[in-house]
């Protein structure tokens, strides 16, 4: 191999392995997700609402008093967070005083 081969040979080999570097994918954080709207259509569905105070408590199909997102057994994410993800809503986040059909008590 000659001079110049060499050369580009050297050159064209740190090209190849700096393309092959991977960067670690960015870690999808609970806060990058979308807010569910009250329009989506999977939330009126399922009767989705930001303030579970504007719900009327007889017409909840669980009879339990006291119930919003951040109750439900069904919440993800951290205590004391405003908006967070929901096993029902995958990729969206729920309101903590926000409520929905689903709600079950947390065990
Ligand atoms: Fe809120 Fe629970 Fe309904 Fe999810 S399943 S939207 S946490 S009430």
């Amino acid at each position: 191999m000659n001079k110049i081969a060499r050369r580009t040979f050297i050159k064209a080999s740190a090209a190849a392995a700096a393309g092959a570097v991977v960067l670690p994918a960015r870690e999808l954080r609970a806060q990058d997700l979308p807010q569910l709207t009250e329009d989506d259509p999977m939330a009126q569905a399922m009767k989705y609402v930001h303030d579970a105070s504007t719900v009327d408590p007889a017409s909840r199909p669980n009879p339990a008093e006291n119930q919003n997102c951040a109750n439900c057994a069904l919440i993800q994410g951290e205590d004391g967070a405003q908006w967070r993800p929901c096993q029902i809503f995958p990729g969206k986040l729920v309101n903590a005083n926000g409520w929905c059909s689903v709600w079950a008590p947390k065990a």
